[in-house]
């Protein structure tokens, strides 16, 4: 009976110190739990990849032999969500090379292994979800499993397979046959059909011209073909993104039932009311095209493209305003390509001087991006019972929104520390 009794007791107080091994109990100067609740001397306990608890550090019952992370000198918020990135898009910067025309040309399994760059960048930002809106060549996929499974260093990914675009789309990813190219209802839901059936999280349908040095915004897919995309998503429990530049494309992929209007300008004002009733969120990416301007002689951009892209990037930025007064519920969407991942979150810097408060930014990258991928209760808050993102930041993120896009010092993504530039 005794020997039992100490074998028993061995057994418990061995699986405890495993337990609490994996136990960490962080603490924080400040804590932004995405809700907006703002906690002073804020206490974590990490169990695992969970948070299993969050408060002062005296409401807290610290539990023995944890690991003990002191990031009093800095806020916590909750890891952030990126609603628009193309994690693929890879350029290695050679010279006589620009990235639109290397894409494509480096081969799908080196470029997956070259794009790591881009998912490290990503998450040294702070951002520890993405959802990536188009790739081809199953590259998408092959980062999103190589990430979830530890291989890969990066953010989690939701991803969408090939882009649906008509035939005489700008978009071109370079590879013959073309498995994103469809026109006509049936040929929408056999090339929305087959993303699913490879493993895509989303549907991306280009719904309108309009990509990178190109502002048009002319409506492709009808309204029929937006509609059979946007169902067969729904049918198989899946969302749809729908791209368009101009209002034309926007107001019939609201019509057709998207998730995300993606970058549209000069959405009219019933559009935009559908949108705030029916939770249809606006991912506007007006950071996107400064950015471009920003890195024109890498692209070779003129300035008469420059000029299209500053006109374009009015328009986008008067329609967030716009958007934000009717209350639309808007998501941070970098629309990272190339050199663009590792400012992943200037975009909300656009939002705050649009109208919204910094907390209101700062919610568009959280608890918005969580709705958006319908992860309300996993991802977005530092709350019990939420994955373990959590990023620490140096600053007020509630008085400066620019902190979080310059100060990142930390990121824990699912428990483990994935970024650590303290003391460095
Ligand atoms: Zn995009």
């Amino acid at each position: 009976m005794r020997k039992i009794y100490v074998i028993v007791s061995i057994l418990f107080s061995l699986q405890t110190s495993f337990l609490n091994a994996q136990i960490k109990v962080i603490h924080f100067g400040k804590l932004i739990d995405g809700k907006g609740k703002l906690i002073l001397n804020a206490v974590v306990i990490v169990n695992g990849d969970r948070i299993v608890k969050v408060g002062t550090e005296k409401e807290i019952d610290i539990p023995p032999a944890a690991e003990t992370i002191d990031l009093k000198a800095y806020t916590a918020i909750p890891g952030l969500i990126d609603a628009h990135t193309h994690m693929t898009y890879y350029w290695d910067k050679t010279p006589g090379t620009n990235p639109w025309g290397q894409l494509g040309t480096l081969g799908s399994s080196v470029t997956v292994f070259l794009a790591q760059e881009n998912a490290r960048k990503t998450l040294e930002t702070g951002v520890t979800t993405v959802r990536d809106l188009g790739s081809f060549d199953n590259m998408d996929f092959a980062m999103r499993n190589l990430i979830n499974r530890g291989a890969m260093v990066g953010p989690r990914m939701f991803v969408a397979g090939n882009g649906l675009h008509v035939s005489n789309s700008p978009y071109k990813i370079g590879t013959i046959p073309d498995p994103g190219q469809c026109d006509g209802v049936a040929a929408v839901q056999r090339v929305a059909r087959e993303q699913i059936a490879a493993s895509a999280d989303w549907i991306k349908m280009y719904g309108s011209t309009g990509s990178d040095k190109d502002v048009t915004g002319f409506q492709t897919f009808t309204y029929e073909e937006m509609k059979a995309a946007a169902d067969v998503a729904h049918y198989a429990g899946k969302r749809i993104a729908i791209h368009s530049y101009g209002p034309d494309g926007a107001r019939d992929a609201v019509k057709a039932g998207t998730n995300t209007v993606e970058h549209a300008i000069d959405i009219d004002d019933v559009t935009l009311a559908t949108m705030a009733k029916n939770g249809i969120i606006y991912v506007p990416t007006v950071e996107h095209n400064r950015y471009y301007i920003a890195h024109k002689d890498e692209y070779g951009y003129d300035s008469i493209i420059v000029n299209g892209l500053n006109s374009y990037i009015n328009k986008n930025f008067e329609t967030l305003k716009r958007a934000i007064k009717a209350n639309v519920k808007i998501a941070m969407g970098s629309d990272a390509v190339f050199t663009g991942f590792g400012e992943n979150t200037n975009e909300l810097n656009w939002f705050v001087k649009a109208g919204m408060t910094p907390l209101q930014a700062l919610q568009t990258a959280t608890i918005n991006g969580a709705e958006m991928l319908g992860l309300e209760k996993e991802l977005g808050q530092l709350s019990e019972g939420y994955l373990a993102d959590i990023v620490a930041i140096e600053g007020d993120p509630v008085k400066d929104i620019t902190v979080v896009m310059k100060n990142v010092k930390w990121v824990m993504k699912a428990g483990n520390v994935m970024v650590n530039k303290i003391n460095k």
